[in-house]
């Protein structure tokens, strides 16, 4: 599904340098490439501030904690997606609350989410799966007339922007995960929030570092969530080509799309959004079909997901049924996700693509 190393050879040279000098250096946990990157990642996402974090599960877990969600309130979600995203709402004792999706983006449907407030409801977390903003303009304008928080959970979207705007940037706080699948990976966990409130930024620094307002001196209690310098400078290092892997990715999916369209239903693009494809995903009743023809040549592709979260066993105590959420449960059915990365070849693609065509008797 990814070639991670073909990514790092030809950085690695560059890569090696900063670790010299981190290992010289002797500070390895918070500092100046830290400093930098979250400096890097705010002026790209074109919002006031950023806080480096151990992951994007944290930067999700603290946003909530800093926007004061906490027990007894409800914070609506998409149904299909990792389950980091609903998990973090637990983490704070908040209830997630599903509403379903928009089979053609995947992305939770603007129409479904009214239905769903109730006096409890605090916040929306937003979701752009696989790279694809969701209706941005729709769930602000829904959060605007409820007074609710929007937390967008970016991990699968750097890059991505909606009307011009990066993900991230529209909501109260945004989320990133820089696990080395991303379209921006570091060499083991990292995550970022990103926000224009001052308040919520000040809160998230302290939360990081055990509520640290002094040396020892703690005003509230807050988590250990640092990131190290060493993935903090291999992820300003491949900030300076995440455009271009992103346009790589980008010019990946149009070919797919041009081969695959009317065989199965292909991400969508509307015209004000830029999909940032972390994962090329297809819809077809004949998923199972699809996946055997591509395994039996070697070609890896994967379900995600293949349960819907109100499904999961983990989440049962919320008292979901199967049938309260059937466009997500239909995705959950018809879902394959075919290869994808930069250094993906367009023969590749073009193999990949007529395993497919041939699995369907297109
Ligand atoms: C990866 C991911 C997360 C969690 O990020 P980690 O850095 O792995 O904790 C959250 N939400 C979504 C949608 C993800 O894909």
């Amino acid at each position: 599904m990814l070639d991670l190393k073909a990514q790092h050879e030809p950085l690695k040279e560059e890569i090696k340098s900063v670790l010299k000098e981190i290992l010289d250096s002797g500070q390895f946990v918070l500092g100046p490439n830290v400093e930098s990157f979250e400096q890097e990642i705010a002026s790209y996402c074109n919002v006031r501030n950023a806080v480096a974090l151990a992951s994007g599960t944290d930067a999700l877990h603290l946003c909530l904690n800093a926007l004061g969600i906490t027990s007894g309130d409800e914070v609506i979600t998409t149904p299909f997606t990792f389950i980091a995203s609903a998990e973090a709402i637990t983490y704070v004792g908040a209830r997630p609350v599903f509403a379903d999706i928009d089979g053609d983006t995947l992305n939770i449907d603007p129409a479904r989410i009214e239905e769903k407030i109730t006096p409890r409801t605090r916040a929306i977390v937003v979701v752009h799966l696989f790279g694809q903003p969701a209706d941005m303009k729709e769930i602000m304008d829904i959060a605007g007339r409820h007074n609710l928080r929007v937390i967008e959970d970016c991990a699968q979207a750097f890059g991505a922007t909606y009307s011009g705007a990066p993900v991230g940037s529209m909501g109260d706080t945004g989320c990133f995960s820089f696990y080395p699948s991303k379209n921006l990976g570091a060499y083991g966990d990292g995550g970022m929030m990103v926000t224009n409130n001052p308040d919520i930024y000040e809160k998230v620094r302290l939360l990081r570092n055990h509520g640290t307002v002094g040396p020892y001196r703690h005003g509230f209690l807050g988590y250990n969530s640092r990131l190290d310098e060493i993935q903090a400078a291999i992820l300003r290092i491949k900030l300076r080509h995440i455009d271009e892997y992103n346009e790589k990715r980008r010019g990946i999916a149009k070919l797919y799309s041009s081969l695959l369209g009317g065989a199965v239903r292909c991400p969508v693009e509307p015209a004000d959004r830029v999909h940032v494809y972390h994962q090329y995903t297809i819809r077809t009743p004949l998923r199972d079909e699809v996946k055997k023809a591509l395994e039996s040549r070697s070609i890896s592709s994967v379900v995600y997901y293949p349960l819907s979260l109100h499904m999961q066993e983990a989440f049962r105590y919320l008292g979901y049924s199967e049938g309260d959420f059937p466009e997500s449960e239909a995705a959950a059915r018809e879902v394959l996700s075919l290869p994808i990365y930069p250094e993906l070849e367009p023969e590749a693609a073009n193999l990949v693509a007529e395993t497919v065509l041939k699995a369907l008797g297109a």
